[in-house]
């Protein structure tokens, strides 16, 4: 059957191709290593989340392969109902372990535990205080919740504690943040987060998807970096963890709370046992193996380095986001492709996931990234960057 044309769907799509903020799908032909196959193109990735690396660690691997032999692919259900596996139930053990918390909840992604989170948490006649530059599904579960939203400028104290006074009389008052903003690199101040929320009352709720694995002596994440306590610590298993899946971590009463209360959590699928299995693999690798934090933080400080010898301005941040401000979205775009061609996949980032104006290139580094393949990503910074007048 031919379906018929959309006049109004025909002129969005145009106008998006117009602002250069059109999308493409890259098709991905090989498993998640420093180097893969992109349209028949070998290219080294430089704009991974797979931070340390475990992705396709065989360890992790083996481990769920076995457990997908006795489990099966698909978890059949909602956690509520058939989908509740022991995996699942050990994965929400070793993660409060590992986040050194009572208790947690794993969700099927970072996503849904953002969104479930919030909405179940932040009631009518409540007052979420938000940054600006927090991640979409933070965002979004914020506009699901029924309480007020109050955006604070970027990381700014001054305008959060005035936001704070503004609404102190609150029924309950949430300070939601980004531990690492996803597209800067750059950390919320914890600790003086953590003084307002004293001062006023506050609970704090941080995303820590990109300071897992990461941050802190032990990879534990920004309360490790920072040495601070925070109400409830949401994650995702996506990132360093390498696997799937998101989490909340927190007290027993909360976690006990989001159980019953958290629509992503109550109307979703739960994860696959086989996944679940791997997480707690890799969660179990980032505490015994050090020497994947430091291989990372070891790269981040050598890219980092490069860059900056080659005319690169990039903030200093101990993450392995390293954003490459390049400004309007096409010219971002040509950027990107030009390092494509230079054998380096690094997507154009635009609006909306950045503001406008405020296009980049999101580059990111692996603990499996080589000397050479570094050495790759600045030589092609420095023939691009020249090439197109941005050094
Ligand atoms: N929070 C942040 C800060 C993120 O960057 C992401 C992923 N882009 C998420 C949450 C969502 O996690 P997931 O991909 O597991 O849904």
């Amino acid at each position: 059957m031919i379906k018929p044309t959309y006049s109004w769907v025909d002129q969005q799509i145009n106008d998006l191709k117009k602002r250069g903020l059109y999308r493409h799908l890259r098709t991905i032909e090989s498993g998640p290593a420093s180097t893969v196959e992109i349209e028949g193109k070998e290219m080294l990735i430089a704009s991974s989340n797979n931070y340390l690396g475990l992705a396709a660690d065989q360890r992790l691997i083996m481990e769920a392969s076995k457990v997908v032999q006795q489990f099966g692919v698909g978890s059949t259900g909602s956690r509520l109902t058939t989908g509740n596996s022991t995996w699942h139930e050990k994965l929400e053990k070793r993660i409060a372990a590992f986040k050194k918390e009572e208790a947690a909840i794993v969700f099927s992604s970072g996503y849904l535990a953002n969104v479930g989170v919030i909405s179940a948490l932040a009631q009518d006649g409540d007052v979420i205080l938000s940054d600006e530059l927090n991640h979409a599904s933070l965002i979004d579960g914020c506009r699901l919740s029924k309480a007020n939203t109050m955006v604070y400028r970027h990381v700014d104290m001054n305008d959060l504690k005035k936001k704070l006074q503004l609404a102190r009389n609150a029924q309950n008052k949430f300070i939601v943040t980004d531990s690492v903003f996803s597209m800067d690199g750059n950390l919320a101040p914890l600790p003086e987060i953590k003084e307002l929320a004293d001062q006023y009352n506050a609970f704090i709720i941080v995303d820590d998807a990109h300071a897992t694995g990461v941050l802190g002596e032990n990879g534990r994440g920004s309360t490790e970096h920072f040495h601070v306590e925070v109400d409830i610590t949401i994650g995702t298993f996506s990132k360093a963890i390498g696997t799937e899946g998101g989490f909340a971590a927190g007290s027993f009463p909360i976690i006990e709370l989001l159980r019953n209360k958290a629509r992503s959590f109550i109307f979703q699928t739960a994860l696959p046992p086989g996944s679940v299995a791997a997480a707690i693999k890799s969660i179990d690798i980032i505490e015994q193996e050090k020497s994947l934090i430091h291989s990372l933080r070891a790269n981040i400080e050598k890219l980092q380095k490069q860059l900056a010898e080659i005319g690169f301005v990039t903030m200093p941040t101990p993450t392995p986001i390293i954003p490459v401000l390049i400004g309007e979205a096409q010219k971002t775009v040509a950027f990107s492709k030009q390092l494509e061609r230079e054998g380096i996949f690094a997507p154009a980032i635009r609006p909306p996931t950045v503001p406008e104006g405020k296009s980049r290139i999101r580059l990111t580094v692996m603990a499996s990234h080589t000397d050479k393949h570094i050495q790759q990503v600045s030589q092609a910074f420095y023939t691009t960057g020249k090439n197109m007048g941005v050094i």
